[in-house]
């Protein structure tokens, strides 16, 4: 594992990915997602200049949050959190990428000592096994959301399914920015929806093609 060499082959791809939509290179964020490997490890892929750090679980996010506190990181929780959780991380977490119900929203709401910059996190597959709300169900949720002080929505987060195909893979993350595009003309209190969370290891050359913001790497730095 040549961590430095898969820093620069995943940074540059991404760059590339910029250029082909005509984007700069700083629109994307690189999220490493550190849950493959320890904390010594994680350590090291900081030193090749990652700032953004993701972890999928609470109990991992803490540990890998203890061990790199000191540097200069960016946080993000990008896996589903069960309400009973929310008190033992959120105070940690810069960005929460699977909001995905709206007791969870009140119950950070609740819990949160400052405004959380939260993903909404969208099943437009609409694969049984994915979190998410579902398309239909957003007009009921957002007023919902918009009276909860300490939740910002910056924008969509989806998941596209392992074994979908390159059309696939483009009408799912386009279906994600089209909507993102029409929340964000809403101009609905705390919910900027500037941003979109989508793109793996996989698949993320496609997502940064149709406006993903914020990629969410992890394979590919640690094979
Ligand atoms: C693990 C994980 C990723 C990274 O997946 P890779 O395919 O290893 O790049 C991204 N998002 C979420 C929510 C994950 O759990």
């Amino acid at each position: 594992m040549d961590l430095q060499n898969n820093k620069e082959a995943v940074f540059q791809a991404v760059e590339e990915a910029a250029e082909r939509a005509n984007r700069s290179k700083d629109s994307v964020k690189i999220i490493a997602v550190t849950k493959y490997v320890d904390c010594q490890t994680a350590q090291e892929l900081v030193r090749t200049g990652v700032t953004h750090i993701g972890e999928n679980r609470v109990d991992q996010f803490l540990e890998k949050y203890e061990a790199l506190k000191d540097e200069n990181l960016t946080w993000h929780l990008i896996g589903s959190l069960q309400r009973r959780k929310v008190k033992d991380v959120i105070h940690l977490v810069d960005y929460f990428h699977a909001l995905d119900s709206v007791k969870l929203a009140q119950e950070i709401d609740k819990r949160a000592q400052r405004v959380i910059k939260c993903f909404l996190q969208v099943n437009i597959s609409q694969e049984e096994s994915k979190h998410g709300f579902r398309l239909e169900e957003l007009d009921a949720v957002l007023p919902q959301l918009e009276s909860l002080k300490n939740i910002c929505i910056v924008g969509l987060m989806t998941m596209a399914p392992f074994e979908a195909s390159h059309e696939e893979l483009n009408q799912i993350f386009d279906t994600a920015r089209q909507l993102q595009k029409e929340l964000k003309k809403k101009q609905l209190k705390n919910m900027p929806f500037s941003e979109l969370s989508m793109g793996m290891s996989r698949d993320y050359p496609q997502a940064i093609a149709n406006g993903s913001t914020y990629v969410r790497i992890g394979t590919a730095f640690f094979k």
